[in-house]
């Protein structure tokens, strides 16, 4: 009986492999380890089967070979234990040096267990049908055989959560049918059911996990995005190069009725058939319907784009003459992935430039080069740090004084962000501004800036205690769409029990329609409940007189370039002197910004300009400094520095921010 039984996982295990083998592979780890185990499990079923013969045979061959042959296949079962302990560990083991360091200590215990077995000795019984080995060699093949199952188990035990549950559930029942198989075959040592065991857990991992099918996607014959992520994943473990290239297909317009994820799997399967037929290019679908391929260098990543766009090209010109559909194919190349640190860098970048415009619109692609990288991981790094700083409280804000030409004083401020790093150190708005624009966090920014002044000026009392007149605020672009803005600030200004007079709110041109419907809108809302507003940066090149009819402003600011363009040129002198002119006639007045030394500071004073703002009076400057500058600056009347040495101490500031 037993050996039909054998024979039975012989056919099992020949069918397994035709269905492996007939797919191409990946190379993945966990594949590798399969077919590797499924080796070992196929030989340990044919030394079994040729065990048997061999003692029913025993008076044909010698003592030696009889033993040598039975040994084998026993030593063959603990290498199926072993190999299966390395299998399950695939998911939980990343580094190649971890999985070094812990294979040698299998590999000396299963080598100690290989040594002993055919050491010791072995005995036979055969009566009839009933064969079977018995002895010292026998129980300690049972000994290490358990001791792989139960480190198996333990192991699956501690890590499961990192695992693959089907591998996890998988090797669990592997382990049991083995357990229960090899006690059935201890206590009854005819019944020789443990080579068995094992082609049943072949079995089963091959149809929870193994089968190749299972890496492919089904609607288009490419693999699928957990394929992507192991193949990757292995790729960058072994640190070996490749290109890759995400193909998406944008705006898919498409006619008639058919579903359009279906009829984007038709034109993503059509796609793949033509790809399949190029060499060297392993195709992949990830989740969002996108085509991801994977070449080994840049070259053949640059042939390889060039043919899958002329042939996209080519059907879809068909296409479109017929009428049937539209699409935009958009390219995201990537020449090297060791430009990208990681499987997971990798992802968050692709998915971040599928997104993104292309650099030339025609192309309908992008090159992720050094620069670009760079810069996205820059991006990256400069988001996480606001993150941060939002949560542990590392805004501050900073105060640069506005000295008022007509009062001789200090009657205003204007409030600056800086975030405070990890170490302390101030890191300056033009590098976290611009980012915090991109990714919306400027809203959140904006209000806890906007809190932090409203609590500032009434913890001090600077309009009764420090001459202040107002404090300027600057809001964003981004801020100005949301339509909640000035319900929001409004209540930011009642919670502290705040005159609105106090707040001067600095807005910049806005380029689109709807966000300046919506800052009119927001405007009126906190024009009516008392607040003011300045139109930041005018004169900067963006900015045009129109703009400042349209916008109920009190003030206009001008812009550093403007001011200091005044001292440089000719030409830029008129233009500055007739927009002050117009201003003033509009009955607004204007602050000039980025005045840095003495003579343009009595210059300025002198055309008539209102307020002056610039780095002669001071930097901007932290709070309790701040209150220290005004409380001296504005001790007597005549608060304009003199002597060098006063203007040097006004400008004495600790802000060590490189402009
Ligand atoms: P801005 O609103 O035009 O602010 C004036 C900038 O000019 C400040 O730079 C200030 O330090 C600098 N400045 C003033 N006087 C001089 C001078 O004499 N010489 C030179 N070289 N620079 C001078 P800062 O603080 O680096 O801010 C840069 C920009 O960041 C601001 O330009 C504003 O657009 C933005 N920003 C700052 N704080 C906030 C904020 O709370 N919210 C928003 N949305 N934007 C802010
Ligand atoms: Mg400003
Ligand atoms: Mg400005």
């Amino acid at each position: 009986m037993n050996i039909q039984v054998q024979c039975c996982g012989i056919v099992i295990l020949l069918l397994i492999w035709y269905f492996s083998l007939r797919q191409r592979s990946l190379g993945l780890e966990a594949e590798r380890l399969f077919l590797v185990t499924m080796g070992v499990t196929s030989f340990c079923v044919i030394m079994d089967i040729t065990s048997i013969v061999a003692i029913n045979c025993h008076e044909l061959i010698s003592a030696f070979l009889l033993a040598l042959i039975c040994k084998t296949y026993i030593v063959s079962l603990i290498w199926v234990g072993y190999f299966g302990l390395i299998y399950s560990s695939t998911d939980f083991i990343r580094t190649r040096a971890e999985r070094k360091r812990q294979n040698r200590i299998y590999t000396i215990i299963v080598l100690t267990g290989t040594v002993l077995i055919y050491v010791l000795p072995i005995y036979y019984y055969l009566s009839g049908d009933i064969v079977y080995t018995y002895g010292p060699s026998c129980t300690t093949t049972y000994i290490f055989a358990l001791l792989f199952v139960l480190v198996t188990l333990y192991k699956v035990g501690i890590r499961g959560k990192e695992m693959n549950p089907k591998r996890r559930r998988a090797i669990v029942i592997w382990m049991l049918i083995w357990i229960i198989a090899a006690v059935t075959q201890f206590l009854n040592a005819n019944l020789l059911l443990v080579g068995f065991a094992s082609v049943l857990g072949i079995v089963i991992l091959f149809f929870e996990l193994e089968n190749p099918e299972a890496n492919l996607d089904r609607e288009t014959g490419a693999y699928n995005a957990h394929a992507l992520g192991e193949y990757t994943k292995l790729l960058y473990e072994k640190r070996e190069r490749f290109s890759a290239m995400l193909l998406a297909l944008n705006d898919m317009a498409v006619m008639g009725n058919a579903d359009s994820s279906i009829q984007q799997d038709m034109t993503l399967r059509e796609i793949v058939r033509y790809v399949e037929k190029l060499k060297e290019v392993k195709i992949f679908k990830t989740l969002e319907r996108e085509l991801v391929f994977i070449v080994s260098d840049e070259q053949r990543l640059q042939e390889v784009f060039q043919d899958i766009k002329g042939h996209i090209e080519g059907i879809w010109e068909e296409r479109r003459s017929d009428g049937q559909a539209r699409v935009s194919p958009y390219y995201v190349l990537l020449p090297d992935s060791l430009l990208i640190g990681s499987v997971e860098e990798l992802f968050l970048m692709l998915r971040h430039f599928r997104v993104g415009k292309a650099e030339n619109p025609e192309e309908n692609s992008i090159l992720l080069d050094h620069r670009k990288i760079g810069h996205y991981k820059e991006r990256e790094e400069t988001e996480a740090l606001i993150r941060r700083a939002i949560e542990e409280d590392r805004i501050e804000v900073f105060y640069q004084p506005i000295y008022s030409t007509k009062h001789g004083k200090f009657t205003s401020a204007e409030a600056l962000v800086r975030i405070r790093d990890e170490k302390g150190e101030i890191v300056p708005p033009g590098r976290f501004i611009p980012v915090a624009e991109k990714n919306g966090l400027i809203a959140r920014i904006g209000e806890i800036v906007f809190e932090k002044v409203c609590a500032f000026v009434r913890k001090h009392n600077l309009m009764e205690d420090y001459g202040m007149k107002y404090i300027e605020v600057n809001l964003s672009v981004r801020q100005c769409e949301d339509t909640r803005l000035a319900e929001n600030y409004i209540k930011i200004m009642q919670k502290y029990h705040l005159d609105p007079s106090c707040i001067n709110l600095e807005i910049t041109e806005s380029a689109s329609i709807k966000t300046r419907k919506n800052l009119l809108e927001n405007m009126q809302v906190l024009i009516d409940y008392g607040v003011k507003f300045s139109l930041d940066d005018f004169g900067n090149g963006e900015s045009n007189l129109n703009y400042i009819v349209d916008m109920p402003v009190s003030i206009v600011k001008f812009d550093r370039d403007m001011s200091q363009a005044y001292f440089a040129n000719q030409k830029a002198k008129f233009v500055m002197e007739a927009s002050m002119h117009m201003i003033h006639e509009m009955q607004l007045e204007i602050v000039s910004e980025g005045v840095e030394t003495k003579e343009q500071m009595e210059a300025i004073s002198a055309l008539g300009i209102d307020y002056i703002q610039g780095y002669y009076f001071s930097r901007p400057i932290p709070e309790a400094e701040f209150l220290e500058f005004i409380k001296k600056g504005n001790r007597d009347a005549s608060a304009v520095p003199e002597t060098a040495a006063e203007v040097q101490s006004l400008q004495q500031s600790p802000e060590s921010i490189p402009r």
